[in-house]
């Protein structure tokens, strides 16, 4: 049965999404809420919840690739908003791998994909990790400014890298890394490619690792990379295809894609569901909690400015969500989004989160300021969505370009 919003947008979700859906969130309920505070406090990688999830099947690489790959496009976000709606600092350590797969499959070879997406899952017994390592220092939404150099050794086919990555999901903890680095620094942004570091690779550790405001369960580490030596082979796209592009920009025949503009534009509509899941629970939470609380002889639930607030903030996530499975949709039916839909749904649904998850705090008013209640934990852990994978100032710079047409800085 699908829900008043599926059927308004004009699409339900198949028997095999909906079915996934009850599955994936039946996990959420049993395994990842009531593990969420305790995880949050420790600030580590939750291992034990990773490895029941790839027991079952959920952290998986044929998992991620299904839902990834499902005719209609919204397996991966239905997927994420029930894994967020149960806690986001967990269900970034489940999904994490997922960003450096994207980058993998969306511009790699055939054999690269084969090689090196089963090391970033693992199996059962054998949870694997994968990070992608894009933003530096100096070099946060200013992608082009990455300083990490990637150099040629031709004698012995490999690639040489050097330079230090910030801000890593699974930095450091990840058996496969992949790493955006300068090939030519002429070029600037256009002059970048992707880089695969196998498990064991030496001259890659992890530096310092964040103690955050939010999704403390996800890790969060400096990446070093010092001399690092990869195979040709671990070139994302091979160096064929790199020579080419490289030769069509010198020549002026391409403006050049910046590789890791690429992988963020694929992954918007998920990172958008992942907010709005976090939305979702503080909705329902304080729904509930305003039907039960009692004050002045009856629920708080019954006062227009309780009522009211409520209703916007479920008016506001179904909104965030109907721009996410249109992204997501048109980016499965191979649309282009032209209108920046990728970008309006990541900007919408990341603040979506942080106003209702406050709003969540007024409704359930000391005890929604207290740890004992999860709502201010589903605040800390919304605010990053207006940072990570592109700031809301960044994605409002992208879809002002788009409505203008103009270079909007
Ligand atoms: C928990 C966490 C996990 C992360 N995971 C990863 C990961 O796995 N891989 C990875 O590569 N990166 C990751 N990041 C990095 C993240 O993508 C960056 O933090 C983000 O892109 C912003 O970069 P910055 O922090 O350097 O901020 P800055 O770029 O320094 O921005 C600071 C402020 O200035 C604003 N600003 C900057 N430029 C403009 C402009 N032109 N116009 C208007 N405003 C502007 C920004 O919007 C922001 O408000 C992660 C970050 C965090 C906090």
């Amino acid at each position: 049965m699908s829900s008043p919003d599926e059927r308004a947008a004009g699409f339900s979700l198949s028997v095999d999404v909906a079915q996934m859906r009850d599955w994936v969130h039946d996990f959420a309920v049993d395994v990842i809420r009531p593990a969420a505070a305790e995880w949050d406090e420790r600030e580590e990688t939750p291992w034990p919840i990773l490895e029941q999830a790839a027991k079952v099947g959920l952290y998986s690489l044929d998992f991620f690739s299904s839902q990834w790959l499902d005719p209609s496009g919204l397996g991966m976000v239905v997927a994420f908003e029930e894994l967020f709606w149960g806690d986001a600092g967990i269900g970034l350590s489940l999904a994490g791998s997922g960003l450096a797969a994207v980058a993998v499959a969306s511009n790699g070879t055939d054999e690269q994909i084969g090689e090196w997406l089963p090391q970033m899952f693992g199996g059962p017994g054998e949870v694997k990790l994968g990070a992608f390592c894009s933003s530096e220092p100096d070099a946060g939404s200013d992608v082009g400014a990455i300083r990490t150099r990637a150099v040629y050794d031709e004698a012995a086919d490999e690639w040489v890298l050097n330079g230090t990555k910030t801000w890593v999901t699974n930095g450091g903890i990840a058996d496969v890394h992949v790493v955006v680095a300068s090939v030519d620094p002429s070029l600037g942004s256009r002059g970048q490619a992707s880089f695969i570091v196998p498990p064991g690779t030496r001259g890659l550790s992890q530096g310092q690792k964040f103690r955050k405001h939010g999704i403390r369960a996800s890790h969060t580490a400096e990446v070093v990379l010092d001399d690092v030596r990869v195979p040709g082979r671990c070139l994302v796209g091979g160096k064929e295809r790199m020579d080419a592009r490289l030769a069509r920009i010198a020549e002026g025949r391409s403006s050049g894609e910046q590789a890791a503009m690429r992988t963020f534009e694929r992954s918007r509509p998920s990172v958008a569901a992942m907010a709005v899941g976090i939305a979702r629970a503080a909705l329902e939470y304080s729904a509930e909690y305003a039907r039960n609380r009692v004050q002045f002889g009856r629920p708080i639930g019954q006062n227009q400015a309780i009522a009211f607030m409520l209703a916007d903030m479920q008016a506001s996530v179904d909104a965030a969500r109907l721009l996410t499975w249109r992204a997501a949709w048109m980016a499965r039916h191979g649309l282009a989004f032209s209108r920046a839909e990728g970008s309006m749904s990541k900007l919408v649904a990341g603040e979506t989160a942080v106003r209702v998850t406050e709003q969540a705090i007024q409704i359930l008013g000391g005890n929604g300021y207290t740890r004992d209640f999860p709502v201010e934990r589903w605040h800390r852990d919304a605010k990053i969505f207006t940072i990570f994978e592109g700031t809301s100032e960044i994605q409002r710079m992208i879809i002002g370009r788009a409505v203008t047409g103009l270079d909007v800085r």
